[in-house]
């Protein structure tokens, strides 16, 4: 069976096409600015790219290209339309409505668009969006939402909840949902596999660290608490996200900047983090060559960077009551040396032991274990793979 994985944005549409039986990535490609002058279509199948410059009005006519693009005559990899068997799309925010992934009828839709989308309003409405244009395209292939939440609703009550009063929990939802589940579910699995261990056996804390970053700590192949919060704002300071902020923080900073509800949480989602400290870049690669040229600003959002997620680790192995992996993934945490090194340095209580050597060993694409060979704690980075988890749950609902 083939699976498309459907990761649309308000102006995008990122898919992959995905056979099952080798979970081998058959086509993939992505739609940008739909809606907006200036849209295309990059193409990839067959071992060739292709360039389509159309007007994409909607995410309707683009999927409407990506379906003409999958069966094109040079870049097409399927005949028609019928060879895909389900589409997997993914969803940002669950709330507590769905708890694990779920195939699309009028209901569920429903429930989508009514209830979810004030918990991610940049992401839901897009997936949404994405989810009826397929809908409209292929009436009669199944569809599911995978969300990124799942993998978070394993957590026990004393880890996703604030310390608010509760009947407000109860009214309004209010608590801890986490994201990035789709990751921290296929790097702990691939840390085990590599560790030729069951994930039962396994205390691990998977750090996603991209543009948006989160920390995870995974118990018996279970999350038990995550550093995300009621929305990606919270946790680690990120490429412009502030992450954890005292709240009294940001209500004095309305004020004085004179800004509404809307403003403030603007600012936060996008003038902070590394960007914010560093006043450089939110790249971590612009930051690792600031730092290099003596820009201590950028040293400094670095190493912040570093001590927050460190900050974690700890908490989610005391947490745990142990810790067998760290693993590392995602843009930053697949690329950036100084940062893996600044996370483990210190841990050796803990059992880590690590190796500088391996963290500094070229980036292969695969599997790399960077602390030593007799370290007790094992520190992996591990490429993650979101697309073929979610074509993973789809194919499993079916
Ligand atoms: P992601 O959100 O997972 O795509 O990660 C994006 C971030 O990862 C970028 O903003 C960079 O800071 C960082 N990144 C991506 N590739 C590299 C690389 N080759 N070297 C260093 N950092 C990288």
């Amino acid at each position: 069976m083939k699976i498309l994985v459907v990761n649309a944005g308000s102006s995008s549409l990122k898919y992959q096409l995905i056979d099952m039986q080798t979970e081998k990535v058959l086509a993939k490609g992505g739609c940008e600015r739909i809606g907006i002058s200036g849209s295309v279509l990059k193409a990839k199948g067959n071992g060739q790219e292709k360039v389509i410059k159309e007007k994409m009005p909607n995410h309707k006519v683009a999927i409407e290209l990506v379906l003409e693009a999958l069966t094109d005559s040079e870049i097409g990899v399927i005949k028609s339309m019928e060879e895909i068997g389900a589409v997997g799309h993914r969803v940002v925010a669950s709330g507590e409505y769905f708890k694990k992934p779920t195939l699309v009828n009028a209901e569920v839709l429903k429930t989508l668009e009514e209830k979810t989308f004030e918990l991610a309003p940049l992401h839901n409405p897009a997936a949404a969006t994405g989810v009826r244009a397929c809908m409209e395209v292929m009436p009669k292939t199944p569809m599911a939402l995978v969300f990124d939440s799942s993998f978070h609703a394993t957590m026990p009550e004393k880890a996703y909840l604030y310390g608010i009063d509760y009947n407000d929990y109860k009214e309004y939802g209010v608590r801890k949902y986490g994201a990035h589940g789709t990751s921290h579910k296929y790097v702990s699995g691939e840390a085990a596999k590599y560790l030729g261990k069951n994930p039962e056996e396994l205390k691990i804390v998977t750090c996603h660290l991209g543009n948006g970053s989160s920390i995870t700590a995974v118990d018996g192949g279970k999350c038990v608490d995550t550093s995300m919060g009621f929305t990606p704002l919270a946790g680690v300071m990120m490429g412009t996200r502030s992450g954890d902020i005292d709240a009294s923080a940001v209500e004095f900073l309305a004020r004085k900047k004179g800004m509404s509800h809307t403003e403030i949480l603007n600012y936060l989602n996008k003038n902070c983090g590394v960007a914010g400290i560093s006043g450089v870049s939110s790249d971590f690669r612009d930051l690792e060559k600031g730092a290099k040229k003596g820009n201590e600003r950028c040293l400094l959002a670095l190493d912040m960077f570093s001590y927050q997620t460190k900050k974690f680790v700890g908490a989610y192995a005391a947490v745990m009551g142990g810790l067998d992996c760290i693993v590392f993934t995602a843009g930053i945490g697949e690329n950036t040396p100084y940062v893996r090194a600044s996370v483990c340095e210190g841990l050796k209580f803990l059992g880590v032991k690590f190796s500088n050597k391996e963290n500094k060993a070229k980036n292969n694409g695969g599997i790399r274990e960077i602390s030593a060979k007799n370290s007790k704690v094992k520190v992996l980075v591990i490429p993650t793979n979101e697309e073929l988890v979610i074509a993973r749950e789809t194919k499993a609902l079916l």
